[in-house]
């Protein structure tokens, strides 16, 4: 079981952080925040896929002002505008209802351009997560030894920086793309502060690797307790970053609900399209809340035996199909409805 450790909790929109809240999963949409069509139309799907919290770019005037139209069509969706280099998009998008923002203090120029931005959240209640990366250290750094040490020394810095005028309305994040240097550098984290943690690794690169990556260093971070929050980054449709976090979360025992598709892995005698069913009825599950195993399975010699944890199941035959209940032969149906008869009986469960 796995021991969360103690965080302080803040709130961004609705969604409570840290704390005894639930892990919270992020994600960010790749649209051009002031295509207010696309935005809106992606923050949707993300939000129908799980998303709890959603970040968009707010690297011009016209996005900053786009996040208050967004607020406005979407005033449920917690939204947290991403700002690097100039402070007034921070200002602008505070004021314009962001919910939290991201900001990196170490390109944002000088302290008093920084505290400009702390004053405007305290005043707009606007959480502001740290975001310290390994690709964006203070220059003083260079001379420290590793990495994570650089990355502490920044944190460090900053957080005494909001300290020092009464801000701890923060998350902080504190990323790299090497998984052990992430790993290594959010636990010191947690031994020093109790502000609570976004984790992610970043760039982690495509949906095969940046998958394999993120739930290796995001996954063994919960694991020993550590995180309040998520995002699972690829380069990949951002709809798969909240399924790859919701995903890591149940299977880590962090949420419950949704239909969980086991499948086999397929072999010399597997009589279906297993690889293409699976993906599909998981594709069609995805807005499903109801807390189901089906289990997809490639024959009928194994098939029923070895998911029978599964709550409703399907084994190929070399002809047909065999429908299972909790390992239960109920009938046998087409192999063309397979995916038909599933979806039914989910809707049923
Ligand atoms: S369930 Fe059958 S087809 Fe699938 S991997 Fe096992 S033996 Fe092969």
């Amino acid at each position: 079981m796995i021991i969360r450790r103690k965080t302080r909790q803040i709130k961004l929109g609705r969604i409570l952080i840290g704390g005894d809240a639930d892990i919270s999963v992020q994600s960010m949409c790749n649209t051009r925040t002031e295509n207010l069509e696309e935005t809106l139309r992606q923050i949707k799907e993300l939000v129908s896929a799980g998303c709890d919290i959603v970040r968009v770019a707010a690297n011009n005037n016209d996005a900053a002002k786009a996040v208050g139209d967004i607020k406005k069509e979407l005033p449920d969706v917690p939204l947290v505008a991403d700002i690097h280099f100039d402070y007034r998009l921070a200002l602008s998008s505070i004021k314009r209802g962001a919910d939290g923002i991201r900001i990196n203090p170490g390109n944002i120029g000088p302290k008093e351009r920084v505290k400009e931005v702390i004053r405007a959240a305290r005043d707009h209640n606007t959480v502001i997560r740290i975001g310290v990366n390994s690709g964006s250290l203070p220059h003083d750094s260079a001379n420290v030894s590793s990495t994570t040490d650089a990355i502490l020394l920044a944190a460090g810095r900053y957080i005494d920086l909001f300290s020092s005028l009464g801000y701890e309305n923060i998350k902080v994040s504190l990323k790299s793309s090497n998984v052990l240097e992430t790993i290594e550098v959010y636990q010191r984290f947690s031994e020093i502060y109790d502000f609570p943690l976004h984790l992610g690794i970043t760039e982690a690169g495509t949906l095969l690797s940046g998958t394999v990556k993120s739930v290796l260093g995001i996954g063994i971070l919960l694991f020993g307790g550590i995180g309040d929050t998520l995002r699972v980054s690829l380069s990949a449709d951002p709809v798969y970053e909240v399924d790859v976090a919701l995903k890591m979360l149940k299977a880590l025992g962090l949420r419950r609900g949704g239909v969980d598709i086991i499948s086999c892995p397929t072999c010399g005698r597997t009589n279906g399209d297993i690889i293409g069913i699976s993906g599909e009825l998981e594709k069609r599950v995805r807005n499903i809340g109801k807390d189901i195993k089906v289990a997809v399975m490639g024959c009928e010699v194994n098939g029923p035996g070895e998911a029978k944890m599964a709550d409703i199941g399907i084994a190929f035959g070399k002809y047909d199909a065999l429908l299972f209940k909790k390992g239960r032969i109920l009938r046998k149906v087409l192999k063309e409805e397979v995916i038909d008869v599933l979806l039914k009986e989910i809707e049923n469960f």
